[in-house]
């Protein structure tokens, strides 16, 4: 049963959309015209062939609430504009698509007819259910915990220096030099570089690879113990507050360690909310330069920091370009380059680049397990992308696509390996 939302509830929704606070937002609502054509790009439309899966339809949702509470016409006459009240099955419906429906991959974007920013308001509708204390708990967990631990998996200081000391004691036998290391805490570093959890946890062996790439370039860089979480969920919930922090406890780390460079690991929605949604949550620019593990990789290579052996690399290669890195980052060129100096031949999937298909983990589905099956039928379209390249091993600079991927690999039966973009640079690396 419908409950009426209180005044103060209403309230927040219209001042979420209000044109005096986001003239973006307004203008981006009123121009879609209904037409449909954004439908076909979607993961979840193709799919599900369900309608209620285009993202016309789930950026109606939040264009209907705008017109009930903030158009004249849609407070006297709401049938007429097909604006709808704020009741309990709208916010279920909301949750359902907004979170379970949209992996905020930004595909439909350039197939929208006049170029809507479907994501943007998909995030707009995130904050509203935000307000709302409707942000599906798992993903609300998570960002909570990378709040109270500063990681989202609440990894304790000691169980990281464990792994780091154990990647840096692999990284001195395989190079043979004991005055390789993985620097922790050092001030005054031209490079501070960042992490996913999930390498500590899941993947060290992509930690010493970057470590092995920073050796070759003679890098004087280091990672932080208390603040290394490249990730930021509060980007996924939709609340600002959570997502202002995270990003403001990793801008003070860079000032507090006196590092020039903060070097994003590779993670596709973390290098989004640090690098170009941070100085719009903050309000401000940070005052070090933020770029990619992926653009620091490309200069070394330009710059002769770094030699590498393409052929070295001897697998059958392809490339899955996360959203938030290619199509929203507009890192294409920079990813190409650095693989085509690392790979013999990279077979590319049908179609790729910035036309390439979300995996289906982004958005922070990974993180909602109440969608899991769904997340991973909508991964099918991955699946059979990367079974038509014939490849073996599937490339891609996200820890949190490489979660998705390895979990289609085993679902979809590929019997490919999945690996970071540092794991094959540092196995192509000639050091001399
Ligand atoms: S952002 Fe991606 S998942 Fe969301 S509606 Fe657009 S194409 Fe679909
Ligand atoms: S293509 Fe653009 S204008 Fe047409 S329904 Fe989709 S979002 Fe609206």
């Amino acid at each position: 049963m419908s409950h009426n939302f209180n005044k103060e509830q209403i309230e927040k929704v219209r001042n979420i959309l209000s044109k005096h606070t986001d003239s973006k937002l307004v203008t981006h609502i009123n121009a879609c015209v209904h037409c449909g054509l954004c439908g076909s790009s979607c993961v979840f439309y193709k799919t599900f062939n369900d309608p209620k899966y285009i993202p016309g339809k789930k950026i109606d949702l939040v264009a209907s609430l705008y017109k009930r509470y903030n158009t004249l016409l849609g407070r006297i006459a709401p049938s007429v504009v097909h604006a709808r009240e704020l009741t309990d099955e709208m916010i279920t419906e909301m949750v359902d698509l907004l979170f379970g429906g949209c992996t905020m991959c930004g595909r439909c974007v350039p197939h929208c007819s006049i170029g809507v920013d479907i994501p943007f308001i998909v995030r707009t509708g995130r904050r509203l259910l935000a307000e709302m204390n409707r942000i599906p708990l798992s993903l609300k967990a998570t960002a909570d915990t990378a709040l109270a631990a500063q990681n989202n998996m609440g990894i304790v200081e000691e169980e990281f220096l464990d792994t780091i000391q154990w990647m840096e004691e692999e990284l001195q036998d395989e190079l043979g030099d004991t005055k390789a290391q993985i620097p922790i805490n050092q001030e005054n570093n031209n490079v501070l570089y960042t992490l996913n959890p999930r390498e500590v946890k899941f993947f060290p062996l992509s930690i010493s690879a970057a470590a092995k790439i920073f050796y070759a370039a003679k890098e004087q860089w280091t990672i932080s113990s208390k603040m290394y979480d490249v990730t930021n969920y509060g980007y996924f919930t939709g609340d600002n507050t959570t997502a202002s922090t995270i990003a403001k406890n990793m801008f003070d780390e860079v000032l507090r360690l006196k590092s020039s460079t903060l070097v994003l690991g590779e993670c596709g929605h973390g290098s989004r909310a640090l690098r170009w949604e941070a100085p719009n949550f903050l309000k401000q620019h940070p005052d070090f330069n933020i770029i990619t593990l992926i653009e620091i990789i490309e200069q070394y290579l330009k710059e002769g920091r770094i030699k590498v052996d393409k052929y070295l690399n001897t697998q059958k290669y392809t490339l899955h370009d996360p959203c938030n890195i290619t199509r929203n980052g507009g890192l294409f060129n920079s990813l190409r380059y650095v693989m085509q100096n690392i790979v013999p031949e990279l077979i590319e999937m049908t179609p790729y680049g910035a036309e390439n298909f979300c995996c289906g983990g982004g958005g922070g589905m990974l993180a909602m397990s109440e969608y899991n099956d769904r997340r991973l039928k909508v991964g099918e379209i991955k699946a059979e992308q990367i079974r038509k390249t014939d490849a073996n091993v599937v490339i891609t600079p996200c820890h949190n696509c490489i979660d998705q991927l390895s979990q289609l690999n085993h679902t979809y039966k590929l019997n490919v390996e999945i690996k970071s973009v540092a794991e094959i640079v540092a196995d192509a690396l000639v050091i001399v």
